[in-house]
């Protein structure tokens, strides 16, 4: 009989669910998206119910579109946008009030206490984040913070918390498991990548309760079993991680060295940094990426904040293309930008720089500059972007990069990924699958149920759709680079 591997991606926008086969294959999928609610500016939510209602119905609408017979499901994946944070009630499973998302800037004020009371280190060493309102944990202390009954209903052991993972899981169990997997947990700034532990240091500073945190899992292996009553038959829970170390996972990063960059609104880069974390010099994050049979992998991240959300400002903003697709046929209508550089730092700029002060900029404009060298000189800001982070992996890893992975949206502009090839003078490899976070849930789960006996039986899955080798000269690529250095330096510390 043969065997799928049921992934659920529950993303910031979407729910989906996509069913892969005993190669690897997709074979059906189905999404939808929910609600994003803005309470106040920067405040990011989503309503856990609705989460809940869409992840579940695409995975019921995949099967029964699949026509594939439930006995034939060999496990259930799950890979879920990262730091977002629910509470619910131990006894009811009832939701207390609506999930904090990733992008909420709520806890910004608590995130600047922490720094002034001098404790931004004792977080770093211990997690490998930075005190940012991006990462779960302070999101918790404001909830928490701001409702004392709440609080004391936690510190009796009445509220759980959990990260959407963990919420999923609770959910399709019925309420019987309350766990999360490491790669989940090394984002919250309560979770020690060291001794892989919940830190009770740093849950006291934070001020939130043992009691309500999930059970720490591997990524891989039989997490739990879904109650019999959703699918019509009980599915084992094998694997689970968070997008961007699920993606990893997916494009075979499997040994130290190797890297995958994700090209969509933004750009999140991971580099395998082997089995001991080791904290970066040069602003980038320290991850686990998952944990199979008790050996972790770590994980360097760097991010980019503006990436093909460039491409989309072009069309909704500037009016100067009408669809992404046409930004390829305009950048390989001219010979070059002609000089003309463009930083994308709308929102600031993010690893290595971390300047929330910088502005976005195009510099080097002429008379003869036209709409195609502005839109190449956008494209081509996602590739100096990814350099200046992938020089700094290789700068904290002292790894030379052999090759780069690349997945997401604008990873379908060839432009882009020659010119990411010439920059980096690395050649960037674009599989053929391009659902990388979803089918890196499925080889977690296929790997914890025995479906694929080993890591090195996946990695024969992997295959290439397109290489793209440097065409150009170190030195050529060095003038561009040193060209977009000036730039950046210019459109640095503009907001005052
Ligand atoms: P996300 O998951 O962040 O929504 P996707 O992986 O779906 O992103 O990619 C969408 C992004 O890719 C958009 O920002 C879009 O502007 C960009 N994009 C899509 N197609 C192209 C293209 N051919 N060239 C350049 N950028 C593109």
């Amino acid at each position: 009989m043969s065997q799928y591997i049921l992934a659920l991606d529950q993303g910031t926008t979407s729910s989906r669910a996509i069913l892969f086969d005993s190669q690897g294959q997709p074979v059906e999928t189905d999404q939808q998206e929910f609600r994003q609610i803005f309470p106040t500016p920067g405040h990011v939510e989503h309503d856990p119910e609705e989460i809940w209602t869409s992840q579940i119905t695409v995975a019921q609408n995949a099967l029964k579109q699949s026509e594939v017979n439930v006995e034939s499901i060999a496990a259930i994946g799950i890979t879920n946008q990262r730091e977002t944070i629910v509470l619910w009630e131990r006894e009811t499973g009832k939701t207390i009030g609506n999930a904090i998302v990733w992008q909420s800037r709520i806890s910004s004020k608590i995130c600047d206490r922490l720094k002034s009371e001098g404790l931004e280190s004792t977080f770093r060493e211990k997690t490998g984040l930075l005190l940012d309102p991006y990462f779960s944990g302070t999101k918790l202390t404001w909830l928490l913070e701001n409702d004392s009954e709440l609080k004391t209903r936690a510190e009796k052991g009445e509220i759980l918390c959990g990260t959407i993972d963990s919420f999923l899981i609770w959910k399709l169990t019925g309420g019987k498991s309350h766990v999360t997997d490491i790669s989940n947990a090394s984002r919250t700034l309560l979770f020690d990548i060291n001794t892989q532990q919940w830190s009770d240091e740093l849950l006291k500073i934070l001020g939130v309760p043992r009691v309500m945190l999930p059970e720490v899992v591997d990524s891989s292996g039989v997490i739990a079993e879904t109650s019999p009553d959703i699918f019509g038959k009980s599915i084992p829970i094998a694997g689970v991680a968070g997008d961007q170390q699920a993606a990893t996972f997916g494009q075979i990063c499997f040994e130290p060295g190797m890297a995958k960059n994700t090209y969509g609104t933004g750009c999140f880069m991971l580099m395998n940094i082997g089995n001991k974390p080791r904290l970066s010099e040069n602003g980038l994050l320290t991850t686990i990426g998952w944990r199979i049979n008790g050996e972790t992998v770590y994980c360097l991240e760097g991010s980019i904040f503006i990436a093909g959300a460039v491409i989309q400002w072009l069309r909704d903003g500037l009016e100067i293309i009408s669809s992404a697709e046409q930004t390829e046929a305009l950048a390989i209508s001219i010979e070059d930008t002609g000089g003309v550089y463009f930083v994308p730092a709308f929102v600031g700029l993010g690893a290595p720089y971390w300047d929330a002060q910088a502005r976005g900029m195009m510099i080097g404009l002429t008379r003869g500059t036209t709409q195609a060298h502005i839109t190449r000189a956008a494209l081509e800001s996602i590739a100096y972007q990814t350099y200046d982070v992938l020089d700094a992996m290789k700068r904290d890893s002292g790894i030379d990069l052999a090759e780069l992975r690349v997945d997401g949206g604008a990873t379908a502009n060839n432009f882009l990924m020659q010119f990411q090839a010439d920059i980096l003078q690395t050649a960037v490899h674009r599989p053929t699958i391009q659902e990388t976070t979803a089918l890196g849930a499925a080889y977690l789960a296929g790997l914890g149920v025995g479906l694929w006996q080993s890591q090195a039986e996946i990695a024969e899955k992997w295959a290439l759709d397109k290489e793209f080798k440097p065409q150009i000269k170190t030195e050529q690529s060095n003038t561009l680079l040193t060209d977009w250095h000036r730039a950046v330096k210019r459109s640095q510390g503009w907001q005052e």
